[in-house]
């Protein structure tokens, strides 16, 4: 088998931006992804009549005022764009908008499609296991005999998850990765008939179950099927973590009502993201076991956004760049 130089594991934007990065700079990079598609927890459901839901990630949320040269980029490739809601009136600004409101075109994934072009991206592909061999790590992939034999692993997947992934390997911060914590988050996804007609295009709250309402026919670029999407607060979510998704969809209905002050007929679906948003980071920007040639990368090193995971990603870079040649 032939070994590649570097695994990356996760096509979330940290992983995407890595492997990106180590790819022009002409490394050998595999990524490995459990689902379908690339994009993490910035990804887009399309229902059967079309209609688009970003469910998860909203904006692509800034923490300078500058952008990071990769922001610009999407921007400059017409990957990104301003959306400009109605808000409903006394609405929140919600508080991972940032100043900007800029959002994916045509939808919330498609810089994450646009970063995946040219690598060697397998989906579908759950690492269940990382194991030592001589040249460096053997990648097994879930129920399969599938394996992958590489130098240099970067998980670039949540805290929670990598220490499941990484600790047998050894990989000497693992104690670290569990100071970090993250905030759920029930999506609601609703459309069709049944969603009343509505004076604004987005309710941000910070009472009550819901923290925040957008239209999606209203986001640039998207189609103009009635589609909405709720997202409930960190507090309720961690309440009803565990709620079967049935009482969550009529709870989450009933709260858009109440919302709205207008009656909702329609049924939607719901979405669990048990590791949503990053409450507790861990303050520094990768961690690396360079003896081992282990990175781990995410969000989650210094905050709850995509720049966030995009600096973490960039230091994951250095660091791996580094080992190979020293
Ligand atoms: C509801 C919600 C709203 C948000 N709103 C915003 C916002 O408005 N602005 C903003 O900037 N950020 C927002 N975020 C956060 C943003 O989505 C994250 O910061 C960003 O996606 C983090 O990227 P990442 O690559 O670190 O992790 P992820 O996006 O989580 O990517 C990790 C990837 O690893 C994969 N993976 C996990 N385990 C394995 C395995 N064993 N094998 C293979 N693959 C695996 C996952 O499937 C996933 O694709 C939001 C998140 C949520 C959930």
């Amino acid at each position: 088998m032939t070994i590649r130089s570097i695994a990356v594991v996760g096509a979330g934007p940290a992983g995407l931006v890595a492997a990106q990065r180590l790819s022009s700079a002409g490394h050998d990079v595999v990524v490995l992804e459990k689902s379908r598609g690339v994009g993490g927890r910035t990804s887009t459901r399309r229902s059967d009549s079309e209609a688009r839901f970003d469910h998860g990630c909203q904006f692509v949320s800034r923490i300078d005022a500058s952008p990071r040269d990769e922001i610009s980029s999407w921007i400059d490739g017409g990957f990104v764009d301003r959306w400009s809601p109605r808000l409903a009136p006394g609405t929140t600004t919600p508080e991972f908008a940032g100043e900007h409101w800029s959002i994916g075109v045509p939808a919330m994934n498609s810089m994450m499609k646009h970063l995946a072009e040219g690598l060697d991206v397998r989906t579908g592909w759950r690492v269940e296991s990382i194991d030592r061999i001589d040249a460096g790590w053997r990648l097994r992939r879930a129920d399969s005999k599938d394996v992958v034999e590489v130098r240099q692993v970067i998980v670039a997947v949540p805290a929670v998850q990598a220490i499941e992934l990484m600790k047998s390997t050894g990989f000497r911060h693992l104690e670290r990765l569990e100071d970090v914590q993250f905030d759920p988050v029930w999506s609601l996804l609703v459309e069709g008939d049944g969603v009343p007609e509505l004076p604004f295009d987005a309710y941000g709250s910070t009472t009550g179950p819901l923290k925040w309402l957008a239209s999606q026919s209203s986001r640039p670029g998207r189609g103009p099927q009635t589609a909405w999407v709720g997202l409930a607060s960190s507090a309720w979510s961690r309440e009803h973590l565990e709620d079967d998704s049935m009482s969550v969809h009529d709870a989450l209905m009933k709260s858009v009502s109440e919302l709205t002050g207008e009656r909702w007929t329609a049924s939607g679906t719901v979405h669990r993201w048990r590791h949503g948003i990053v409450a507790n980071p861990l303050g520094e920007p990768s961690l690396v076991d360079r003896s081992r040639g282990l990175i781990a990368c995410g969000d989650w090193c210094l905050g709850p956004t995509i720049e966030h995971a995009i600096i973490s990603a960039e230091s994951a870079v250095e660091h791996a760049i580094g080992m190979s040649i020293g």
